[in-house]
């Protein structure tokens, strides 16, 4: 998981947005961040730093660039991979000029298209999908660049969100099962590309529209030009957990906006799962629209009774488990006044691994609470992500090892319930055929373009 924003302008310098551009998409990735443009030599030129992106890169270093069109990327934390080289944009300066690519999702045919390459001689220098592309592309040198990369791109399967560089202009591509979310945003006459419409506000930008599944968009002096891919699917597979968890909530993905799909997620919780207490509580930040949902349709009040510290991040993948539960001591905890004595529902948006539930509910027990009820506004995650997000394989997923009374117990609740998948898919307001639920379910999209399920092939065809 990784946020991707690009930014072109026929006549004004654009790397300082890309910067703010970044920040706002922060929370799609604190590993690493970097900015790539081409400079007046046709080169290519790029920032890239470790951490966070105010720690990562200079923005008044960026504020002086002179690029009239940039890309930028933030790397999500993967356990033991935490290095410079990761960093992206990928850069390169080719027989055709200069390129550089910004990628969020991950490929599936990777291994397949690098054993390809390396028989034709290319050279990896890193272990990311991303170069595949790269090496796709320069490897039809008598194709101009974007003709290349049409090319390259009909060869690569799985999820992939792309902002490129090349001298022809500014691109941006769209996987044809479109996992990922990409949005195109304008300002005057300077355009904007972002992993979400939560970037476009920071920079006064007003959101025009998604970029299709299949769609190449190129943005240059002739503005706005779209181009499709030559493989196509029917059916779409747009992650359900981007609804759940990952995004901003005041993106709107797919014209359905992530904070109403979370509220409704915890209203529809309420009415399947609902449950006698004095309050409704969350796990903050990612649990709290999904508490809000469920306290207005309970009828129960919402109180903030687990209080967040605001300078620590994300610490769900941290390479230990001892760091992890250390991350979540640091980041969360309860008010003591307020559970003690009473009882109270707890919703979280998810349970992974259950360290937050099992730590978090362990403190609140320590205030004697009377009872405590926890509810989880998605269904169980079973299975491990191959399109861009870092589960865990299934043998650290909770649910994939243990009963339902097994992790009620383990962490400590008296109950624990889930949303169901159609619960789930309702709320998000989005065709069952048009999401990806394969964390939940185990239907994956097979490399040969079908539907694969846990349990074998489901038969569904999804290329046209
Ligand atoms: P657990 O503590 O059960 O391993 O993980 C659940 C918690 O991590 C939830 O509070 C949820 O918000 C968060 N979470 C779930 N999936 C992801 C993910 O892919 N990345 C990150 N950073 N956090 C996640
Ligand atoms: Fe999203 Fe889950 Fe599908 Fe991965 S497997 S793309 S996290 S819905
Ligand atoms: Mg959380």
């Amino acid at each position: 998981m990784c946020g991707i924003f690009g930014a072109y302008s026929p006549d004004s310098f654009v790397a300082e947005e890309v910067y703010l551009g970044l920040a706002a998409l922060q929370h799609r990735g604190q590993e690493s961040a970097g900015v790539a443009w081409i400079d007046g030599g046709r080169r290519i030129n790029s920032i890239k730093g470790m951490g966070l992106v105010h720690e990562a890169l200079s923005q008044s270093v960026l504020a002086k660039t002179p690029a009239k069109a940039a890309i930028g990327h933030v790397r999500y934390s993967t356990a033991g991979a935490s290095m410079l080289q990761n960093a992206q944009p990928i850069c390169a300066n080719y027989a055709k000029g200069p390129v550089a690519i910004a990628h969020n999702g991950n490929l599936t045919n990777f291994e397949e298209l690098r054993a390809t390459l390396e028989n034709r001689g290319a050279i990896f220098q890193s272990t990311s999908d991303t170069e595949a592309i790269l090496q796709l592309l320069a490897h039809q040198p008598r194709r101009s660049p974007f003709d290349a990369l049409l090319r390259a791109l009909a060869e690569v399967r799985g999820a992939y969100c792309l902002v490129v560089l090349l001298e022809e202009g500014l691109v941006a591509a769209r996987d044809p099962w479109g996992f990922r979310p990409l949005a195109l945003g304008k300002r005057g006459d300077n355009y904007y590309v972002a992993s979400e419409s939560c970037a476009f506000s920071l920079l006064g930008a007003s959101f025009v529209r998604d970029i299709e599944p299949g769609e190449v968009v190129l943005i240059n002096s002739d503005g706005v030009t779209s181009h499709t891919l030559p493989i196509t699917s029917a059916r779409k597979w747009f992650c359900s957990f981007e609804y759940v968890y990952f995004a901003r909530p005041d993106s709107v993905l797919l014209g359905r906006s992530v904070y109403r799909a979370r509220h409704e997620m915890g209203k529809r919780l309420a009415i399947s799962e609902g449950v006698d207490a004095d309050f409704v509580a969350a796990f903050p930040d990612s649990g709290t629209n999904a508490a809000l949902g469920y306290a207005e349709q309970a009828g129960i009040p919402f109180e903030a009774a687990v209080v967040r510290n605001r300078y620590v991040g994300r610490t769900f993948i941290q390479p230990t488990q001892k760091v992890r539960e250390l991350g979540v001591r640091i980041k969360l905890s309860p008010c003591p006044e307020l559970f003690r004595d009473r009882a109270s529902v707890l919703v979280d948006d998810s349970i992974v691994r259950g360290t937050t539930a099992g730590l978090v509910i362990s403190m609140i027990r320590e205030c004697r609470s009377r009872a405590l009820h926890l509810r989880i506004s998605s269904p169980p995650v079973r299975y491990p992500c191959f399109y861009g997000i870092d589960t865990p394989s299934s043998g650290d997923l909770a649910a994939a090892k243990y009963s339902l009374d097994d992790i009620t117990r383990t962490v400590g609740a008296d109950s624990l319930r889930y949303l169901s998948r159609e619960d789930m898919i309702n709320a998000i307001g989005l065709p069952p055929d048009s999401l990806c639920t394969a964390c939940f379910d185990g239907n994956y999209l097979g490399d040969d373009g079908k539907c694969v399920t846990s349990k074998g092939a489901c038969g569904g065809e999804i290329f046209d």
